[in-house]
């Protein structure tokens, strides 16, 4: 079905870290570097994952406000970008709570057990704060658990509708504060790698979307990675060229446990219990509430902004050879558009990641599924051919596909 000179592929690889521009020097002057092909087959699907990125279009919200005699400390609506953000905006939510607390009294209850409440709770523990978290879930089952988790600080998460200067200003602090942190505690106890990923196309040049180009601004020039163009001859891969770059990668099944272990080393306690109404927190002993519900902050404090945006991931067995991350898209001979996306980790090969917004289902979507699986056994297939491919085609743009964005989600 899939033709190798009608293979197309797509830069997919700037739409995440918004800001990589392509450093083309002499393309197709170096060897051929040398990595494992994707090994995939039915037999190899291990489980399909879903999970609802709390997202509003006019960002996260850090912002403390009065509730009776006690002070509430928002820290939610993190988009797509969760993991990438959360020590930033967990350092923002304690100064706030440190403006409000008094030397007598240091509790501090924090709502949620995701990555946005864990790295909060780290946040008040290190300023000296007795922390106790308070949740309806705890790791392995919070949407923290279901993410693609790459480092990916403006998907889904840099504010469309009404930015201002004030929001501008904590995004910038937000990820410079969690860029520094994931990278202190990169190692095999937390799960935080730093890997080669991999975009490709047909195309030298990449033209960005305008939303790209309008986030590419807010993120300061030392977090703007390069790319380097590799061609024809240089890489492995069914497209002319490919950009490759460097990501910090985060293991979610290792990370939110480590979390949960430092927490706890630290004195923290995590009681769990759900809260219906905001009568319930008046309950709570601790003076000072730091809410990091996510997407549960729409029922319970009326955010009606919150929106979700349903995301799926196909899973197979781990290739602890295969140490890359892949992006593109497949042309078949008839036209169709397969979406790539390989990430690997110790618990399985993550494959494909949607991006559905207002979907509130956590049931897996099994034609996703299926042509997700599809898609890469036709990788897997080209990449493994003892026949040298040739890629010769230029690619047609990817834009003008109708609801592609259903099918694959451009957080990276
Ligand atoms: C497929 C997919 C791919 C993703 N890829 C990336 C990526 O590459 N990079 C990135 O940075 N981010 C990524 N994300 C986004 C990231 O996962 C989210 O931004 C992050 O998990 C949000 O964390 P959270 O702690 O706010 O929410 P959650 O993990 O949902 O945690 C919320 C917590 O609050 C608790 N809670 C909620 N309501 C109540 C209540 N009423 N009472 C008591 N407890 C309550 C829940 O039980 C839970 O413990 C991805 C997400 C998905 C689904």
């Amino acid at each position: 079905m899939l033709k190798a000179s009608g293979l197309a592929a797509l830069g997919l690889g700037f739409t995440g870290c918004a800001t990589r521009t392509p450093s083309l020097l002499q393309p197709g002057t170096n060897p051929r570097i040398q990595l494992a092909s994707l090994n995939a087959s039915w037999n190899r699907v291990i489980r399909t994952t879903v999970g609802l990125r709390p997202y509003r279009p006019s960002g996260f919200v850090v912002r403390a406000e009065k509730l009776d005699n006690k002070t509430l400390v928002h820290n939610y609506g993190h988009g797509g970008a969760g993991h990438s953000l959360a020590w930033g905006t967990g350092s923002l939510a304690a100064d706030l709570v440190s403006e409000a607390a008094t030397q007598s009294d240091r509790r501090v209850a924090v709502l949620g057990c995701g990555v946005v409440g864990l790295t909060a709770a780290r946040q008040l523990q290190r300023r000296g704060f007795e922390v106790t978290i308070y949740t309806l879930s705890v790791p392995p089952n919070t949407t923290s658990d279901k993410a693609w988790a790459g480092f990916t600080p403006t998907s889904r998460a840099v504010a469309i509708g009404g930015r201002t200067p004030a929001w501008d200003t904590q995004f910038r602090q937000a990820v410079e504060i969690s860029y520094r942190e994931l990278q202190l505690l990169a190692g095999p106890n937390y799960g935080i790698t730093w890997i080669d990923d991999y975009a490709m196309t047909d195309e030298v040049r990449v033209s960005r979307s305008p939303e790209a180009r309008a986030e590419a601004g807010l993120l300061p020039a030392h977090l703007q990675m390069g790319t380097e163009l590799l061609g024809p001859g240089e890489h492995p891969f069914p497209s002319t060229y490919v950009n490759r770059g460097t990501r910090m990668r985060i293991e979610p099944s290792i990370y939110l446990e480590a979390l949960v272990r430092d927490v706890t080393q630290f004195g923290g306690r995590i009681v769990i219990r759900k809260f219906d109404t905001l009568p319930d927190l008046m309950s709570l002993p601790e003076p000072i509430v730091v809410n990091s519900t996510g997407l549960g902050s729409r029922t319970l404090f009326g955010d009606e902004e919150l929106t979700p945006v349903k995301g799926q991931l196909t899973f197979l067995v781990p290739q602890p050879e295969l140490n890359y991350i892949l992006f593109g898209v497949l042309r078949t001979s008839e036209g169709g558009l397969m979406p790539i996306t390989v990430m690997p980790r110790r618990d399985g090969i993550a494959l494909g990641t949607t991006g559905e917004r207002g979907v509130w289902t956590l049931e897996p979507d099994e034609e996703t599924r299926r042509r997700t699986v599809e898609a890469h056994i036709a990788l897997s297939n080209i990449m493994r051919s003892p026949r040298p491919h040739t890629v010769v085609a230029r690619s047609q743009r990817l834009g003008k596909v109708p609801a592609l964005e259903t099918f694959f989600d451009l957080e990276s």
